[in-house]
């Protein structure tokens, strides 16, 4: 469920030029990465479009997106050949003559030479720039961008390559945008609670945060719910950002206060990067010991920086064998209660911590399906168990909704929250 307001945003639409993008081979990111950027200069996207290698198209979509104050960005399509039709079609659609600009083409020719090449004459085609655009130098690539402000709109154009976009939106467009009305530093922060179903947060957050929808500068609130944990994300605007931020540290502590435990972060940190800052304050270590979720705990957990300083071993035993001869799982145990089972993952636990020599073991044996499930087991059903720290013994079944991967991915989650309670009782 989400809940927004927003104070009058600037706008934004985002058009994609590549026919590339219209196969399943390649993926529109570079609106992805505007839509971010803009976002935290808040500015609204309003549409998004890929559009291929095609002037009607082009055209279509420039036209269709121009009215005054509109802030339109168009990536790909600025290379020298045929196929590029962005820069024309722009200028065309504007009704803006193009003349080559003698320092662009001079820029490019030395970018050749440096390579011992001579610059093809097809290059000339990146130094056209419509009359009255502003030329963004590109250091990465041949093709330069261009700002072009038409009546009350801009319209903007980048190179298709994302690394060649990336430097020249932080570098050059970003400080262009700036000066512009309607846009403006937006405050932002990202809250993560595990263990609590959207319901839940919703019923003690909602009393908190739609409180501030009417209270000057607004705090704008979204939830989300994602795979294993719910989001808060809090925005505002205030003059500063001191008061923004001061704001923020407010609003986060009464949303503290109601949510304990179960909120794991509040400044966008992983579940992992918080079990791992926990590891390293108390300077434990820890071994898995995983069946269902193939070394899913391990691999987030070694995500982190610095892992190596908390995360001794593992052991990936999806085999009852392996349970046997890596871990040292009684054979008779597990003969008796089954792979799935409390104390096969807690014998999971207890080996990989003695077998490492480290202070926490960490145990998941489930079954992720589609196969496999049965009547008192089904599929969805996992075990996770700790052994540590200290005498501290603990396990958990779950029942766990989804396909195979949302199953493993929501096990992994369970865990490695399981390992944080632990540890915040220390
Ligand atoms: P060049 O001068 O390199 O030809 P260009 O501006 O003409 O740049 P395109 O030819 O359209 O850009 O795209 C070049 C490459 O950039 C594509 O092969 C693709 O790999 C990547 N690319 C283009 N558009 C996007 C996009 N929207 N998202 C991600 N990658 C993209």
């Amino acid at each position: 469920m989400t809940r927004q307001r927003r104070s009058a945003p600037a706008s934004a639409v985002i058009i994609a030029v590549g026919s590339e993008l219209l196969t399943p081979h390649k993926v529109d990111t570079n609106s992805l990465y505007l839509t971010e950027q803009l976002d935290r200069m808040g500015v609204a996207v309003r549409r998004k479009l890929v559009t291929g290698d095609d002037a009607g198209e082009i055209g279509a979509a420039v036209r269709q997106a121009l009215r005054p104050g509109e802030l339109i960005f168009l990536t790909g399509g600025l290379g020298p050949t045929d196929d590029d039709r962005t820069r024309e079609t722009v200028a065309g659609v504007l009704g803006l003559p193009l003349a080559e600009d003698p320092a662009i083409v001079a820029d490019i020719r030395a970018r050749f030479a440096a390579r011992g090449l001579e610059m093809p004459d097809l290059n000339r085609r990146q130094a056209l720039v419509p009359a009255g655009a502003g030329v963004l130098a590109n250091r990465r690539g041949t093709a330069p961008g261009l700002w072009i402000d038409h009546e009350q709109a801009v319209v903007v154009l980048l190179p298709g390559p994302p690394r060649e976009l990336r430097p020249m939106f932080e570098q050059q467009v970003a400080a262009r945008l700036a000066g512009r009305s309607g846009v403006s530093g937006i405050h932002r922060r990202v809250l993560r609670i595990a263990g609590r179903a959207e319901s839940a947060v919703e019923a003690v957050a909602y009393p908190i945060y739609s409180r501030w929808q009417t209270s000057e500068p607004v705090m704008e609130t979204t939830v989300l719910s994602t795979l294993g944990q719910i989001e808060l994300h809090l925005s505002t605007r205030a003059p500063s950002s001191e008061e923004a931020e001061r704001r923020l540290d407010t609003a986060t502590a009464e949303l503290a206060a109601v949510l304990g435990r179960d909120l794991f972060s509040s400044d966008g940190s992983s579940l992992e990067a918080v079990v791992g800052a926990l590891l390293l304050r108390h300077g434990l270590r820890v071994a898995l010991a995983e069946s269902c979720t193939g070394g899913l705990v391990t691999s987030r957990l070694t995500d982190v920086p610095g892992s190596s300083a908390y995360v001794r071993a593992a052991w990936v035993a999806y085999s009852n064998h392996a349970k046997v001869a890596g871990l040292g799982v009684d054979a008779d145990l597990l003969e008796a209660n089954g792979a799935v089972s409390e104390a096969v993952a807690e014998a999971m636990a207890q080996g990989a911590r003695s077998r490492a020599g480290v202070d926490v073991g960490l145990g998941v044996t489930g079954v992720a399906g589609p196969g496999g499930g049965s009547a008192d087991k089904p599929v969805g059903t996992v075990w996770v168990a700790l052994a540590g720290p200290g005498s501290a013994r603990r396990a958990r079944r779950l029942q766990l909704p989804g396909e195979r991967d949302r199953v493993k991915f929501q096990a992994s989650q369970a865990a490695l929250d399981m390992l944080r309670r632990a540890l915040l009782r220390l």
